[in-house]
């Protein structure tokens, strides 16, 4: 049988690549296939897609308040208590050092906020793309890259820096964002790429970038490309595929498709997240991400 034909509309998204990191067949089963599976990713259902829905709602507040829409006004139309409480910590967060660098979306003249932004470029003729909650141009040239985070476990550090998120944002930023830097390049020193997290707003966790890395980047991500290309024509349907199931059974416990792969029936638990390593509270927010790059 002819191995299935890469889907010409697809983009290659910080989501979709750190599916193939993770699993390689969930990578296969979700954008090459494109087979829908009618399993919930994590229990307690409800409160799961209580969380999602509050995290999205959060994600559109920020941008309004960076757009110019009052604070007082946003806050005023909250009645969640979760909800509330993000917002409380992001006020704060405007307040401190490095929240100030939004200038409270008041942005001067010297200060360029691009909120929910989208860039993309091309790459072994793969389609790259990123949406970014936010990108400030600062006085000193510095670029910041924000990225809010509404997960219920603060992920370590070193698991920050392996996540894709982290090497393809700033890597985007260099290829495609020179329009946003006045029509010049943007060198890497001038990036920094920030997570801030609103179950944690005192522990955001920042990246800088430089030359080295961009140059790592683009080796990693390429070889990512290249090998989804190559397992692409090489590959069978299922079963038997090139795109193998991965060897960390964890991640099968949060991932709808565990069924088919005969990897367990029951979805892990919330409660369960609390006792693994951090990379497993990633799948509640990565369908949060999905959303907005579909809309891009
Ligand atoms: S159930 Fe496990 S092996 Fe199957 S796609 Fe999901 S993560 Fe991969």
């Amino acid at each position: 049988m002819n191995a299935p034909a890469m889907n010409p509309d697809l983009q290659f998204s910080q989501s979709s690549l750190q599916d193939f990191v993770d699993c390689q067949r969930r990578f296969q089963l979700r954008y090459l296939l494109r087979l829908a599976w009618p399993a919930v990713e994590s229990e307690p259902v409800m409160e799961n897609e209580r969380h999602m829905r509050l995290g999205a709602q959060f994600h559109q507040m920020i941008h309004q308040h960076l757009l110019g829409v009052p604070s007082e006004r946003l806050a005023n139309m909250l009645h969640d208590e979760i909800l509330l409480g993000w917002w409380e910590n992001y006020q704060a967060f405007l307040a401190s050092d490095l929240g100030q660098a939004l200038n409270a979306g008041q942005p001067t003249e010297f200060t360029h906020l691009h909120p929910e932004i989208g860039l993309a470029s091309a790459s072994l003729g793969c389609r790259l793309v990123a949406k970014y909650d936010l990108i400030v141009h600062t006085p000193s040239g510095k670029i910041l890259i924000f990225d809010w985070k509404t997960s219920r476990h603060r992920p370590k550090r070193t698991s920050l820096s392996e996540r894709v998120q982290t090497r393809l944002y700033p890597y985007l930023l260099v290829q495609a964002g020179a329009h946003l830097n006045a029509g010049q390049p943007i060198h890497p020193s001038q990036i920094e790429m920030i997570y801030w997290f609103a179950n944690f707003p005192e522990q955001p966790e920042s990246f800088p970038y430089d030359d080295r890395k961009y140059a790592a980047d683009e080796g990693y991500i390429n070889d990512l490309l290249a090998q989804i290309l190559h397992k692409n024509a090489a590959a069978s349907p299922l079963p038997g595929s090139q795109f193998p199931l991965t060897s960390d059974e964890k991640r099968c416990r949060f991932c709808a498709y565990r069924s088919l792969c005969d990897r367990g029936v029951q979805a892990g638990t919330v409660d369960l997240m609390d006792l693994d390593d951090e990379d497993t509270t990633i799948p509640i927010t990565l369908d949060l991400e999905q959303i907005g790059e579909i809309e891009f």
